[in-house]
Formats: C-alpha cells, sequence, structure tokens
C-alpha cells in the first residue's frame, strides 16, 4: 500500500505506556495485580507489548485469535483468556493461555482432558455473578461444588482463584459490598480445600474506583484493565473521577477531506430510507458549508461518537463509507486533501482498529 495511506489510526505507544505505569502504580500499592486487557483496541500487538513490558501480570482478552496474535509477536507474558470458553476452542484455550475464567463444569472438564493430552497444567478462575446477570455461577453451592471438582478430580487443571464482572451488561457498580461477597465466597472455598487461593478478581476498570477511593477490600488482588488503561474516559466522564493524570488521546482516528463546498442542509425531494433503513429528520439551516470524509460507518459504527479535535466541526451524519461534516462555522477553511482528527471512545476504537480500511501507525 501507498505510505501516507487514509484513514489512518495513530497510536501514541509512549503515551499508552505512560498509562499502564500509572495503572499499575495504584494497583500495586494496594497489592493488586492487572492484567492488561487489549480487546479493546482489538488486540494491537504493539499495545499488547506495552502492557507486558510495564508489568502486566497478564495479558488478556476476550478472543484467542488476538492472544495468539501477540504471541507470534512476540509479547513475553502470561496469556489470560476472559471470555468464557467456547466448549469447541477447548484445546487452543491450554495451548494458547496459560489462564482462562470459567463458568461450567462441561467446559472446565474439556479443558482438563485437553490439558492433559498437550502435557500442560491450565490455570482457572471461576466466575461468580453477583448480579451483572452475564458471566458466572449464580447458585453458591453450584460454585462450591465446581471448585472441589478442580480441586481434588481435574488433575491438569488448578483452581487459582475465583472472580467476578460487573458494569458490562447489568451496568452494576462494583460495591465495597459486593466485592466483599466475593472474598467471603472466596474464604468458604478456601475452607473447603485447605490453602489459600491465588487470585481473587474484582472485575474490570468498573471496578478501579475502589483502588481511586483506597476501599477495595483487602484480598482483592488482581483486576483486569483495558479502558482504564488504553482510554481512562468513562470513569472522568460517567462517574466524574479525575482522571487528568492519563492520557485520553493515545488514538487518534485521522480522515482525508474529499468534497468540501455549500449545500443546503435539507435535503431536496422525497425523503424515504437512508442506506440503513432509517426515515431519518433533517434540520433546515439554510445553505451551508459541508465537508465530505473518506471513511465511514464501517469503520467506527457510531458516527454520534466521533469527536472532532477541531471543536467547530458539527458531524451531521454518515453512511457506509462516507462522513458528512457541517464546518460552516470553522475557523479553518476546509478543503479537499485535508486531514480531519478525531478523538474517540470505547466504541469507535474498537470498530476502528478492527476495520481492514484503517490503517494502524505507531508513534
Ligand atoms: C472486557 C472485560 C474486561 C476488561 O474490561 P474494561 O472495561 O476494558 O476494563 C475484564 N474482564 C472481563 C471478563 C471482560 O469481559
Amino acid at each position: 500500500m501507498y505510505k501516507n495511506k487514509y484513514p489512518k489510526m495513530v497510536v501514541d505507544l509512549k503515551k499508552l505506556r505512560q498509562n499502564v505505569d500509572r495503572v499499575l502504580l495504584k494497583c500495586q500499592d494496594q497489592g493488586i495485580e492487572v492484567a492488561g486487557v487489549i480487546k479493546g483496541c482489538s488486540g494491537l500487538p504493539e499495545c499488547a507489548n506495552q502492557m507486558a513490558l510495564a508489568g502486566c501480570k497478564f495479558i488478556a482478552s476476550s478472543r484467542l485469535e488476538q492472544l495468539k496474535a501477540a504471541r507470534d509477536f512476540g509479547v513475553q507474558a502470561d496469556f489470560m483468556l476472559i471470555r468464557v470458553p467456547m466448549l469447541s476452542e477447548a484445546a487452543d484455550v491450554v495451548q494458547l493461555t496459560e489462564i482462562s475464567l470459567n463458568s461450567d463444569m462441561k467446559v472446565l472438564k474439556a479443558l482438563n482432558h485437553q490439558a492433559g493430552r498437550h502435557d500442560k497444567k491450565h490455570k482457572v478462575i471461576l466466575m461468580m455473578d453477583l448480579g451483572d446477570l452475564r458471566e458466572g455461577f449464580w447458585d453458591l453451592g453450584e460454585l462450591l461444588e465446581a471448585a472441589l471438582a478442580v480441586e481434588n478430580d481435574l488433575y491438569n487443571l488448578e483452581l487459582a482463584g475465583i472472580g467476578t464482572n460487573l458494569g458490562c451488561y447489568g451496568a452494576i457498580a462494583a460495591t465495597p459490598e459486593k466485592l466483599n461477597h466475593l472474598v467471603e465466597c472466596a474464604e468458604m472455598i478456601e475452607e473447603r480445600i485447605g490453602r489459600e487461593l491465588e487470585f481473587i478478581s474484582g472485575g474490570a476498570t468498573t471496578s478501579y474506583p475502589r483502588v481511586l477511593e483506597h476501599n477495595m477490600p483487602r484480598r482483592i488482588n488482581l483486576l483486569r484493565i483495558g479502558e482504564g488503561i488504553i482510554l481512562a474516559k468513562d470513569l472522568q466522564d460517567l462517574w466524574g473521577y479525575d482522571m487528568s493524570d492519563m492520557n485520553r488521546n493515545v488514538f487518534t482516528l485521522e480522515a482525508e477531506v474529499i468534497e468540501a463546498r455549500q449545500k443546503p442542509s435539507y435535503p431536496q425531494g422525497e425523503i424515504m430510507f437512508d442506506a440503513f433503513g432509517n426515515k431519518p429528520e433533517y434540520e433546515d439551516r439554510g445553505v451551508r458549508k459541508r465537508a465530505l470524509l473518506a471513511l465511514g460507518k464501517v469503520d467506527y459504527a457510531y458516527p454520534e461518537l466521533l469527536l472532532p479535535r477541531d471543536k467547530s466541526i458539527k458531524i451531521l451524519g454518515a453512511s457506509s463509507d462516507h462522513t458528512i461534516l457541517d464546518v460552516e462555522d470553522c475557523e479553518h477553511d476546509y478543503k479537499v486533501g485535508d486531514i480531519v482528527e478525531f478523538d474517540l471512545c470505547y466504541a469507535t476504537i474498537v470498530y476502528a482498529t478492527n476495520s481492514p480500511n484503517v490503517d494502524i501507525v505507531y508513534i
């Protein structure tokens, strides 16, 4: 491909590294290890590498493909699968990762079987659903039974601990009470198996507020953090924490202007359905200057979530491969060939790093 290719995602690895270092410092200060979660940037191996070099205990993803890519890239780390495994991928899980999160006895047995076949010892963390209603054991008795089975019968598995996930589906807060309940469950297991568990994993970025507020239950010793490292935006914008020591511009999306001219703001003719089957509404603001960009919904999915660095740009909409901007109020006189920069959010980073049309460039 030609050299100056757009659309382009510029990834600032130094800023990313500073973010990892800061999160690690805060967590390790409180006796908490961090699994660096790479799925938020589609597992970019260069990003995984920064997390590993900084000292993340594990490199984690929901996708085996991303962990394999990081491994093949040469990232030196222990790898963790954080989406409970498919039964059909058990053999790959034990070969590509050191540890996985689990919530099903049938899958655990398959992992045990495959670990034996491949002469591996595979670590597992059993997930407990504390009310967010995504993955995890719901019944405490069932969790205890699974823990005992792993400990006593599944010889090729090592019961490394228990964990939970909060805030992803049910948007349930990781309060000290919820996490204390997780610790109680862990201690019940410990009593039955007669030893301490290595990990009690208290969640994702949504549990990081407990670190910031210094009220994490003492025995929680592992968090799995993605968004809070690569973006650090949600805790600031949605939760109101001061994240000003974090770089919230690790990722920049750049796109090229392919048309710039005055046009009416209200479409002319009978309004039917747009490219995605919606019947849109338009506000007539008279003739205004617009700019057309060569990137579209297939690259980021949600036009309303793109954040132009030039704050006087307004995003009017998008189709699969075009983004339409109102640039009437801009100081800069936008012309064909100009490059427009965007800040991103979690969703738009995931999509843009996953788009084969977007060139990834590291600085
Ligand atoms: C995605 C995910 C994480 C990381 O979430 P962030 O919000 O990016 O920190 C941690 N644990 C599990 C189980 C996940 O699915």
